[in-house]
């Protein structure tokens, strides 16, 4: 699912995400509270505790808050913590609601936003961790209460659903001018992405290297392409398997 980007203003990084993050493991939450995700990012952006995460899910969007690239004050396992800071922390909203299946849609959701960011980082399902692992709290404490752990992990690995994901990545979008891909090594031109348009394409868009602001994306002779997850891009060709790939302005 799309994740939808409303960072916290950067002189609030000092006090939210001071330190930066090379993520190795997906932390989750319980809300503990009947908030929506929207809610939840707007109180974290406003308020002066240093307490924050990085992403909040609920039954409709996934909002994140927090750059990829930097630590969140949500594990509780303190200043030097893995949990603090080798984790992104996905907060899944309703976790008090029992009257409506807020809660059940915002697990699944949250289970969507797992696997892209699994891919995305490269995080094996061993490092996909609860908040309780790290500190002992009650956390993620409905799906604790209600022993739907291993379902969210196993959930996680579930090749059909990294199938729809992988779709979801392969389909790019190209601001300006349309572009031509050329395989690198044997130089054949592969495809080609018409201007202003999104295209499915049979690659996934694995660009070398995590960019200043945590994603993996590039900007080529300058026009725009995003894996679904970016916006902002940086200059750099497209690796898929052992392969590169150049991306190349049209005449
Ligand atoms: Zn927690």
């Amino acid at each position: 699912m799309e994740i939808i980007q409303q960072l916290i203003s950067q002189d609030k990084y000092g006090l939210k995400c001071p330190y930066v993050l090379n993520p190795k493991y997906i932390t989750i939450h319980n809300t503990g509270n009947n908030a929506s995700a929207q809610n939840e990012i707007n109180y974290m952006k406003k308020n002066l505790s240093n307490t924050s995460f990085h992403i909040a899910v609920d039954d409709k969007v996934a909002i994140l808050g927090i750059p990829l690239n930097r630590n969140a004050w949500h594990a509780g396992d303190g200043s030097k913590g893995i949990g603090n800071r080798e984790s992104i922390g996905i907060e899944i909203c309703y976790s008090t609601d029992y009257s409506s299946d807020r809660h059940s849609k915002a697990f699944y959701n949250a289970i969507e936003v797992t696997k892209q960011l699994m891919i995305e980082f490269n995080i094996p399902i061993e490092n996909v961790r609860q908040h309780y692992d790290w500190s002992k709290k009650n956390c993620p404490h409905r799906i604790r209460k209600e022993g739907t752990w291993k379902k969210f992990l196993s959930l996680c690995c579930e090749a059909e659903s990294i199938e729809t994901h992988e779709q979801k990545l392969k389909r790019i979008r190209v601001e300006k001018e349309g572009l031509y891909i050329r395989e690198k090594v044997n130089g054949e031109i592969i495809g080609f992405i018409p201007e202003n348009s999104f295209q499915d394409f049979d690659l996934i868009m694995f660009v070398k290297g995590i960019q200043s602001d945590g994603f993996q994306h590039c900007k080529v002779q300058g026009s725009w392409i995003y894996n679904g997850l970016s916006y902002e891009n940086k200059i750099g060709d497209i690796q898929f398997d052992s392969r590169v790939y150049s991306i190349e302005e049209s005449e």
